[in-house]
């Protein structure tokens, strides 16, 4: 998507360890009327999936699984990062590896809010080892629930995260594809809008 490539250019920051921030405009201060426009093009991919229920990670993910949301009429469950005592029990649980901060860390979804006759659309901002999206896939497959979709904003494609989960079969689809950053700026490769 030419707009988000160009927004990256624009006011993106890549960090020396292949961080990209975009904190202006989708990770900390929230441009919602841009982020309505993603929204667009992902209710416009996903129009035919069927889904029942948008699922997102905690916090940044948010934000946008919830303007697509409005779009495609659906309900947003985020998974909550670490123990909480105010889920309670009876909670789905996967663990995953934070890429940007180095560490471990669980993530639970209530099981009130996910069953088996779920079809899911996972939407998050960024996707690089693919870690985040696998640990959900790992909560939906244990809620025999079925994944109809994953929407990305910013896909790391030289982080081969995306790449593992298209070759499984995943309708996986990225609106910015950034095949390299660094001294030369960002490249972008093949983004599917
Ligand atoms: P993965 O689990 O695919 O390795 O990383 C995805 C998660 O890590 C995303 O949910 C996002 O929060 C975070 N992340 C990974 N790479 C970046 C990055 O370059 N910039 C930002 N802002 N977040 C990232």
């Amino acid at each position: 998507m030419r707009l988000l490539e160009e927004r990256i250019e624009k006011d993106g920051v890549v960090l020396g360890f292949g961080v990209l921030k975009v904190d202006s405009f989708l990770n900390h201060q929230i441009d919602v009327l841009f982020l309505d426009k993603l929204a667009a093009e992902f209710a416009e991919i996903f129009s035919k999936a069927r889904a029942t229920k948008i699922l997102t990670v905690e916090a940044s993910g948010i934000a946008l699984a919830c303007a697509a949301a409005r779009f495609l009429e659906l309900p947003v469950v985020f998974a909550k990062k670490g123990s909480r005592s105010n889920v309670g029990n009876d909670v789905y649980t996967a663990s995953s590896h934070s890429f940007t901060h180095n560490t471990d860390y669980n993530m639970e979804i209530s099981k009130k809010y996910l069953s088996a006759s779920d079809k899911v659309l996972i939407i998050d901002d960024f996707l690089a080892t693919g870690g985040a999206i696998r640990a959900l896939l790992s909560i939906v497959e244990t809620a025999k629930a079925r994944v109809v979709g994953i929407g990305i904003a910013i896909e790391k494609g030289f982080q081969g995260g995306g790449k593992a989960l298209r070759d499984e079969g995943y309708n996986l689809r990225s609106l910015a594809v950034i095949e390299s950053m660094g001294n030369d700026g960002i490249i972008f490769g093949q983004a599917d809008r």
